[in-house]
């Protein structure tokens, strides 16, 4: 098995409240994602144009749905910044 060591998610993100997008479960090693939104109908039988807010990994928007979590939580569990271009490709060890 090869282990894959990214960077941790950037100390910018993790003051202030900014949120990521995890795959959980959310423990050492989960990556963490740039959020990307999307808005979904939600099929409940009576409330037609209900909707719900998903949330995907903003460099797989058409993978699973991940969790939204602050930046500081996600990083205080052991998340480490996914480092493709649309995500955090400036992200650094520190
Ligand atoms: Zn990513």
């Amino acid at each position: 098995m090869t282990t894959i060591t990214l960077p941790r998610v950037p100390r910018e993100m993790t003051v202030g409240g900014a949120s990521v997008a995890v795959r959980l479960p959310l423990e050492a090693g989960a990556v963490a994602h740039r959020p990307h939104r999307d808005t979904l109908p939600a099929p409940i039988p009576g409330y037609p144009g209900r909707t719900v807010q998903a949330v995907y990994a903003n460099c797989a928007r058409d993978e699973d749905q991940c969790a939204e979590v602050t930046a500081a939580w996600a990083d205080s569990r052991g998340a480490q910044a996914c480092t493709e271009p649309a995500c955090f490709p400036d992200a650094e060890p520190r």
